[in-house]
């Protein structure tokens, strides 16, 4: 779309990882985005009902944080100033069957 003006408006529901990436996407195809959700989006890092598992912590694999860096490029660098902590999934974790 290089050089092409860009036009129309696109509309995305649900701000979760899913909608803000579809969002970042459409912003490069169409002259305006709107972004709805359920939720009063906060500020800063944080609970809000339409995300209960933000509660869990979540690891991105090395794939999905290359994906990411395409889409936004120093995101790793990003969320790592934001407390993400780089993990050795191999010799980091200590997986059990059972917790006695
Ligand atoms: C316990 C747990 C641990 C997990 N750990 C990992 C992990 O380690 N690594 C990993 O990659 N994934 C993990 N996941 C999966 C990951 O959390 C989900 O795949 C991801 O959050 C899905 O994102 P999403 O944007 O598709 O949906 P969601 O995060 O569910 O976002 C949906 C959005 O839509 C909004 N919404 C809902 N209904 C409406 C409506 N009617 N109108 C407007 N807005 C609405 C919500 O408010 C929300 O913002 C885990 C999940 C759980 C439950």
């Amino acid at each position: 779309m290089t050089g092409t003006p860009r036009s129309g408006h696109a509309v995305v529901l649900g701000a979760g990882i899913a909608g803000l990436l579809t969002a970042t996407v459409l912003t490069k195809h169409y002259g305006r985005v709107t972004l709805l959700d359920a939720d009063r989006l906060p500020n800063t890092p944080g609970r809000r009902p339409g995300v209960p598992q933000g509660d869990h912590v979540h690891a991105l694999l090395v794939g999905g944080q290359r994906a990411l860096e395409t889409l936004l490029p120093g995101i790793g660098a990003a969320l790592r100033q934001s407390g993400a902590v780089g993990v050795d999934m191999g010799a980091d974790f200590l997986l059990g069957t059972s917790c006695g």
